[in-house]
């Protein structure tokens, strides 16, 4: 029996019932192909490349999907432009490509166009700077043409007025203003949805994807794997291994040093910003080359960020934000707006680590925007650096290395053809989601989020409200437990929905959340 055969064959379905069975075929029959560690966007990524062409995969996660890195980015589809400020030509390009793969093909539904608006304010600018600016937007239009992305998806550079630089962004200061410089760029709903929609689309190609396991003492050929909910072990022989653990690659593989460098942002209240449409880019003061961005989000937040900071020693599961780096944020973003946000308009903080390779001689080499594929002496191949924008290629690269060294029995790579579980053209999609049970009314922020599977999602609850001024519904979290993999409450609070990233804002929703949970668990069993 393959992993994968009985009643979830063919589906997108994640849940409780499928990844027991799946264990248990495992136990049964512990010899695979491919075996991914982590279930990041990466793992991920790999998983549904490797499924796709026809390798028999496991993807082991040791807590849950998105528990890391993958959830605390800036959820922006980059097309490249700061790698070209860097001279990085071929990153630049890949990074434009991807993004147009991901916004026409395998995920445009959880992605929209976003323009970021640089506000032409003499002293927030410094001379010649402005100039700058424009013909950087404008190379990185020109990469979006390179890359075949239509001017429809992503508007071309343009100069806006006064008046319409505060329609878009209302909080901005008004004394001096003489409009703004806007470009586009791609912007995920959230990048854990990403992460959900690829591991859910590699499950239907095929793949057992297993959350709360943890792969331990890893070979190129086999791995230990622990059950953390049962305890129970199982020894797998894989034909090869890819380790994709992100910042905690080198716990998994000790011939990989890394120390990582952390990522901050903040969460302020929209209306604060009077609910801007657009992300503001405030130059860090006394650099031509750093911004801080105030994005807008879903939920009535804006993301503001984003910090650089040596982030050595042990990996910790959440990293956390330091008052330095809250009040570096404030007092940059502060420089552009008519009224400053205080420490008390913060909401929520979050950070994520970027890993940065340990050279050993007291320096780093940073892979955290270009990828690496590595073979260490053990035969694990490990797959670290990069972003979510370019995982698509990274999972590519990272299987085409596998294939080549193990003589693996697989196809072509066809994933830049394959839409995601909700995107248009996948099996599971409908064009619209009219006639659902709601009467035909679907709140957009749930379409934003499932796009062509929102009538799966309101076939399984209440189109009502978590919780009072929450725009995520109780049918929402009964589909993550039903057909996300959601194994309990905080699965849903924190990376199913983003509720848990306003800690007030999880309280409330907690009751409800755990009540659903409980009666859905119950319902499948
Ligand atoms: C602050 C910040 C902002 C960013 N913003 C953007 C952005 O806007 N756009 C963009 O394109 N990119 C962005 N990036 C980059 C992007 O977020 C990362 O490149 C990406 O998320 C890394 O994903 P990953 O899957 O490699 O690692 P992770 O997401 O960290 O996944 C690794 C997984 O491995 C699991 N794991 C670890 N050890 C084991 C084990 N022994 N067994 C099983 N599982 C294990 C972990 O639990 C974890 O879930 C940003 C990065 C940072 C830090």
């Amino acid at each position: 029996m393959t992993p994968t055969a009985g009643p979830y064959a063919g589906t997108a379905r994640l849940d409780a019932t499928r990844r027991a069975l799946e264990l248990q075929a495992l136990g049964d029959a512990p010899r695979i192909d491919l075996l991914v560690i982590g279930g990041g966007v990466t793992g991920a990524g790999v998983a549904l490349d490797a499924a796709s062409r026809g390798l028999r995969t496991v993807l082991v996660e040791a807590r849950d999907l998105a528990f890391g890195t993958s959830r605390w980015s800036s959820k922006l589809v980059h097309g490249g432009l700061r790698y070209l400020a860097s001279g990085r030509i071929k990153v630049a390009r890949e990074s434009a490509v991807e993004r147009g793969v991901l916004m026409t093909r395998t995920a445009p539904h959880l992605i929209r166009a976003l323009p970021q608006l640089v506000p032409l304010l003499p002293d927030l600018l410094r001379p010649g700077q402005a100039a700058l600016i424009r013909t950087g937007f404008h190379a990185g239009d020109a990469l979006r043409l390179g890359a075949g992305t239509p001017g429809v998806l992503l508007p071309r550079v343009r100069r806006i007025d006064a008046e319409r630089t505060r329609r878009l962004v209302p909080a901005v200061r008004t004394a001096g203003l003489r409009g703004a410089l806007v470009a586009h760029d791609g912007q995920l709903v959230d990048d854990a949805r990403l992460v959900v929609a690829l591991a859910r689309t590699a499950a239907q190609y095929g793949a057992s994807v297993l959350t709360r396991v943890r792969a331990e003492e890893v070979t190129g050929a086999s791995a230990r794997l622990v059950d953390a909910l049962t305890g129970q072990e199982i020894t797998v022989r894989a034909g090869a291994v890819v380790n994709a653990t992100g910042v905690w690659a080198g716990e998994v593989d000790a011939s990989i040093r890394l120390r990582p460098s952390r990522g901050t942002h903040l969460l302020v209240d929209a209306g604060l910003l009077g609910h801007p449409t657009a992300a503001l880019t405030v130059p860090v003061p006394g650099s031509t080359s750093r911004f801080v961005f105030a994005l807008p989000q879903q939920l009535g937040r804006v993301a503001i960020g984003l910090t650089d900071e040596d982030a050595p020693g042990p990996i910790p599961d959440e990293p956390q934000p330091s008052e330095a780096e809250v009040s570096f944020l404030l007092d940059t973003v502060n420089t552009a707006l008519a009224t400053a946000l205080t420490r008390s308009d913060v909401r929520g903080a979050h950070a994520g680590l970027r890993p940065l390779i340990d050279t050993g001689d007291g320096s780093t080499a940073d892979i955290s925007r270009e990828h690496a594929v590595l073979e260490s002496p053990s035969g694990v191949v490990t797959v670290v650096g990069g972003k979510l924008t370019t995982y698509r290629r990274m999972a590519e690269d990272a299987v085409d290395a596998a294939v080549r060294l193990r003589g693996l029995p697989a196809r072509t790579c066809w994933t830049a053809r394959l839409p995601l579980v909700g995107a248009p053209g996948h099996r599971d999609s409908r064009p619209s989601p009219a006639g659902a049970r709601t009467g035909g009314e679907v709140p957009a922020s749930l379409l934003a989020r499932h796009g062509g599977t929102a009538h799966e999602v309101l076939a399984a609850g209440e189109s009502a409200p978590i919780a009072e001024g929450l725009d995520v519904t109780r049918a929402e979290v009964a589909y993550a437990v039903s057909h996300e993999g959601a194994l309990d409450a905080v699965d849903v609070l924190d990376r199913r929905t983003r509720i848990g990233l306003v800690a007030a804002d999880a309280e409330r929703a907690r009751k409800a959340v755990e009540e659903i949970v409980a009666e859905t668990v119950a319902q499948r069993r």
